[in-house]
């Protein structure tokens, strides 16, 4: 029963999946669709690894497509792909309408569910709008990416974290393929588990705004806790990997990040101790903020390792971090 209801999903969404992917080759996908998708730099055959698509502007494209097919309203209904209308029941239209759409891949590459981006900058629109859950789809367990980088990310023995489908795409076109996003949530302990199976070390990525430096700080102390080893690189204001790839082009762009790349440690004394090495109230912050971490690691021999290390970084004698270490750890339970 619950087989036969999840394998009717998967059918649909691949079939959507194909129809939204077909929807570029003419028409209306073509010369919104499709120009929009190279305007962004993104090669055709960056699109076929990705399966990008278009979602035609009306209501019924893909309602009736599929249906022609042989596929029923309650099928597309909890597969997500279509809604009902509020003031005609049994009524239904297409959830996503004129925008490019990012499928969301499973391990095995079949898609459970789309990011879709709407092209022009309509403030009253979301950018982007999404798959609501599904029997297949659960936000909080997928990264985006995870299929097209598995195998790199075994191989580099290190995954990148990003926030946006359009990150990931285009550090694919830097020829970094190692790389999967969070889609714009905070990272969950499923979602490092994931990782997990494939490296235990991570590189997070996130956007250098406001926003950006906090989910990283965030998504760091999680990291830690799942007992990866981490690292950060932090783009220049209003920068992101898209953007900053883009700009930087392929050699530029892992330049930056060899150079760039700091071990959460380094990060957080940056970060906090930024522009005032001798103010000893910024530099108290920095030494709690880094403890804070450190205290997340769950392994208490890297966590001495890690305690030495930041005391000789921050130039402060070893005991008197271990007795704020030791003060965090308590307060942690
Ligand atoms: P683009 O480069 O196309 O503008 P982005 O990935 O840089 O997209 P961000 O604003 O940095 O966009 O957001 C990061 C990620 O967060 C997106 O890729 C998307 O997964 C998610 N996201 C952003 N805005 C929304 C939204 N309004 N609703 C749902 N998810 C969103
Ligand atoms: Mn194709
Ligand atoms: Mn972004
Ligand atoms: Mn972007």
């Amino acid at each position: 029963q619950e087989y036969n209801e999840k394998e009717s999903l998967y059918i649909a969404l691949n079939y959507a999946k194909d129809f939204f992917h077909e929807n570029l080759q003419s028409g209306e996908g073509q010369s919104i669709g499709l120009s929009y998708l190279k305007e962004r730099g993104f090669d055709a055959s960056t699109i076929e690894k990705f399966e990008l698509g278009y979602s035609l502007d009306g209501w019924d494209h893909l309602l009736n497509k599929a249906k022609g097919a042989g596929f029923e309203e309650s099928n597309l209904l909890k597969a997500g792909l279509i809604l009902e209308r509020e003031n005609k029941p049994g009524n239904y239209y297409d959830r996503f309408r004129g925008r490019v759409m990012f499928p969301i891949h499973n391990l095995s590459g079949k898609a459970i569910a789309f990011g879709a981006r709407i092209m022009t900058q309509d403030k009253k629109q979301p950018k982007y709008i999404n798959s609501p859950e599904t029997v297949i789809y659960h936000k909080s367990d997928v990264l985006y990416g995870i299929y097209q980088a598995k195998q790199a990310i075994r191989q580099k023995d290190n995954c990148y974290l990003v926030e946006g489908y359009t990150d990931v795409i285009s550090m694919h076109l830097a020829g970094v393929e190692n790389v999967v996003a969070s889609s714009g949530t905070s990272l969950t302990e499923s979602q490092i588990k994931l990782i997990k199976r494939f490296t235990d070390q991570v590189t997070v990525l996130y956007d250098g705004d406001d926003a950006g430096i906090n989910a990283s700080l965030r998504g760091i102390d999680m990291l830690l806790e799942g007992g990866l080893n981490v690292k950060a690189v932090v783009f220049p204001p209003n920068e992101d990997p898209d953007s900053f790839a883009r700009k930087s082009g392929k050699e530029g762009f892992k330049k930056f990040l060899e150079k760039e790349e700091k071990d959460f440690i380094h990060f957080k004394i940056d970060l906090f101790a930024k522009g005032a090495a001798d103010d000893p109230i910024k530099r108290a912050e920095a030494i709690r903020q880094v403890v804070l971490s450190i205290s997340k690691v769950p392994d208490p021999i890297i966590r001495s390792v890690y305690a030495k290390e930041s005391a000789r970084l921050l130039a402060m004698e070893e005991d008197i971090l271990l007795t704020e270490l030791n003060r965090q750890l308590l307060k942690n339970q």
